[in-house]
């Protein structure tokens, strides 16, 4: 870090902020100019609380030179992460990849009509809630494990790989028995202690971007989880609270650049929660491929309008066909790989 010293400032005043930085393990170095004076903090300051120098008198500013988060930056990888999903499929790289289906399990023959379709259009993952984070209680909460048996017999019939979502630690192992990617949901991102736990289970992990965090909330997020030990981490836009109506949330697709540019982790877009209506869907799926996003999580419903969470942002599988067949142009014209 720097501290940049205010005008006016006495030798003393510069020895003291010398000796702070020296307590906390760091080297100094002072640059006398012409109006200020700054005191250079050499070494690794991350995650210290430097409230003591922001606090010495005479100091004005402290301008921070690393990055807060580490192992999920561009500064300790350069090149971009590729993640194994499971069916030997990937996420990240030349690779443009789909993981699509329902919001909820409901039953059966929702989930496995959904299945098929998907993969016969070209996806390489199905997604599903069995656990359903709702903002009413009265709502329906999800399958549990019957829909995590049902998502397991249709990865069996077709081969994709399965992403679902994991609320509390207490489901951990069961989710993680029958799930080959876990889903960390958008109100679960500062959920610490459920991020630790599922990076301990080493499984690939779905990290939502919080509806309310920033890029670096998020970036810190998913260093929780590869802090135990676990590389696999997927980052997932699903747009953020904005004073907007016209949409469920505001889809910030300019994160999509923001991300290649301070990690190397792969980012994937969610133009459902993103949007909130089936009628934009396909539009911010071709956006996010053409912005360099690396895949996407769509939802998808064989009947929406009957569909028990999320129908109006539910596309048909005939949309999502189109849509497949849409998006494997515009990767072409971005040379990307589907
Ligand atoms: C979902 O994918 O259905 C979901 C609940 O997502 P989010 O956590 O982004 O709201
Ligand atoms: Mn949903």
């Amino acid at each position: 870090m720097i501290v940049v010293m205010k005008s006016g400032v006495k030798q003393e005043h510069v020895d003291h902020v010398v000796d702070l930085i020296r307590q906390y393990g760091l080297k100094d170095h002072i640059i006398v100019g012409t109006d200020r004076t700054v005191v250079a903090a050499i070494g690794d300051d991350r995650g210290m609380d430097t409230s003591a120098i922001e606090n010495a008198p005479m100091v004005d500013e402290i301008v921070p030179i690393l990055k807060p988060y580490k192992v999920a930056s561009r500064e300790v990888k350069s090149e971009p992460s590729v993640i194994p999903i499971g069916g030997g499929y990937e996420i990240g790289g030349k690779k443009f990849g789909v993981i699509a289906g329902p919001c909820s399990v409901e039953n059966e023959k929702q989930l496995m009509q959904a299945a098929h379709a998907v993969k016969k259009a070209g996806a390489i993952g199905l997604r599903g809630g069995a656990f359903k984070p709702r903002t009413s209680p009265y709502e329906f909460q999800g399958l549990g494990e019957e829909g995590l048996k049902l998502l397991a017999k249709a990865r069996d019939e077709t081969g994709l790989s399965v992403c679902t979502e994991v609320m509390s630690i207490s489901q951990m192992d069961m989710v993680a028995e029958y799930a080959d990617v876990l889903q960390i949901g958008t109100r679960n991102m500062h959920n610490f202690n459920l991020l630790q736990a599922a990076g301990k289970t080493g499984k690939p992990v779905m990290l939502k971007r919080g509806w309310s965090a920033t890029l670096k909330e998020f970036l810190l997020a998913a260093e929780y989880i590869i802090n135990e030990g676990n590389q696999n981490v997927i980052l997932c836009e699903r747009g953020i609270r904005t004073h907007e109506q016209y949409v469920r949330n505001t889809l910030t697709l300019g994160i999509i650049p923001a991300v290649k540019h301070e990690s190397h982790l792969p980012i994937v877009v969610d133009p459902s929660q993103g949007t909130g209506h089936a009628y934009m869907v396909p539009s911010m799926c071709k956006a996010s491929l053409a912005a360099g996003a690396d895949g996407l999580l769509i939802e998808v419903h064989p009947d929406p309008e009957h569909a028990m969470t999320d129908g109006a942002q539910s596309v048909t599988t005939e949309t999502f066909a189109q849509v497949m067949d849409d998006l494997k142009r515009v990767a072409e014209a971005v040379d990307r790989e589907m």
